[in-house]
């Protein structure tokens, strides 16, 4: 069996495979994609120490760290269920295998809802993105807009507004679902427009993105907005279908740890964006991976 076992080969379950492996211990990473959202990303600027990177670089330098040490890594696997049985994780497969491991650590971080709209998936990283810690940059002095008006909607408008000319934001229902101290400080914004009953129908472009199309659900009209970025703040899902109920989790899913790193099961931690955590970025998951490898460290030289 394994000392370790990391679930996810993101960015936080690369630091913790690597952070174990120091240790000397017995070490896997089993991964359904090695790289994690990173591979999806294009411009990468604030992983502090490295100015500008791409992320399928990125990604491939995080495989070839883990690969320095003697970590066995199965990467396009993926896990389809975890229990613990007389003190040892049994960590199922879809292809039908079994993983042993005395603790594990689940880093199989989240994905962004999307919008579904023709345009989409055409656009992403043209002009359609989802983090705006992360892209806001890109669209300095351009007009966007924002896709939903709940917390993280609004949130990323306020954010935008301090960067870009123009906000619009477009929400479904008739009217924004974030907190009223958030709404206030949108609507305190001289840059900012906010359309309420908008069903967002199509983001248009050529090269890049120049627009969106909505219906307002009022009139039934169809409007189309020029712009140049579209951000999708719709929801952010942690990947944790897989898991069983045992694990404590969040009202949307997401892994409950302690400052350890460490689940309600004792030998079981998390890291990254699967957690609670609420701020998901590379070098957040990475210090957090590091967090509940040492956790889990400390929980094997105890029992
Ligand atoms: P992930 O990167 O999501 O990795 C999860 C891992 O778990 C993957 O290997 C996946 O295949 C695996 N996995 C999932 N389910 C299973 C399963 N059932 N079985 C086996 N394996 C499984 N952050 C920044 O700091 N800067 C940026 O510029 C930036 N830009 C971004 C741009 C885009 C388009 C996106 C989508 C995200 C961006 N982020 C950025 C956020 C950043 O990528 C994430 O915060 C970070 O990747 C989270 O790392 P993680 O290891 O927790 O999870």
């Amino acid at each position: 069996p394994y000392d370790v076992l990391v679930v996810g080969g993101g960015p936080a379950g690369a630091s913790a495979a690597i952070y174990a492996a120091r240790k000397g211990i017995r070490t896997g990473v089993v991964a359904e994609r090695f790289g994690g959202q990173v591979l999806d990303t294009m411009t990468i600027e604030n992983f502090i120490s490295v100015k500008n990177t791409e992320g399928p670089k990125f990604a491939a330098s995080l495989e070839e760290h883990v690969k320095d040490y003697d970590i066995d890594i199965m990467n396009l696997q993926r896990v389809k269920g975890l229990e613990k049985n007389d003190g040892m994780f049994e960590v199922e497969l879809d292809n039908g295998g079994v993983l042993k491991s005395k603790s594990a650590i689940i880093s199989t971080g989240a994905r962004w809802r999307q919008i579904g709209v023709p345009g989409e998936e055409e656009f992403k990283n043209k002009g359609v993105a989802y983090c705006p810690h992360c892209d806001g940059p890109l669209f300095e002095g351009k007009d966007v807009a924002v896709i939903g008006g709940g917390n993280s909607g609004v949130e990323a408008a306020i954010d935008l507004a301090g960067i870009v000319q123009n906000v619009t934001v477009l929400e479904f229902a008739d009217e924004l679902k974030a907190d009223e101290v958030l709404q206030e400080r949108l609507n305190s914004l001289p840059n900012v427009n906010v359309k309420t009953n908008a069903q967002t129908t199509e983001i248009t472009g050529d090269e890049n993105v120049n627009g969106i199309t909505y219906i307002d659900r009022e009139s039934g009209e169809e409007q189309h907005i020029a712009l140049q970025g579209v951000f999708v703040q719709i929801g952010l899902v942690p990947n944790t279908e897989w898991l069983d109920a045992d694990v404590e989790t969040n009202r949307i899913g997401e892994i409950i740890t302690n400052k350890q790193g460490s689940t309600n099961v004792p030998g079981l931690f998390a890291a990254g964006d699967v957690t609670d955590c609420p701020n998901n970025q590379i070098i957040i998951s990475m210090g957090d991976g590091a967090n509940a490898s040492l956790g889990a460290f400390d929980y094997l030289i105890r029992n």
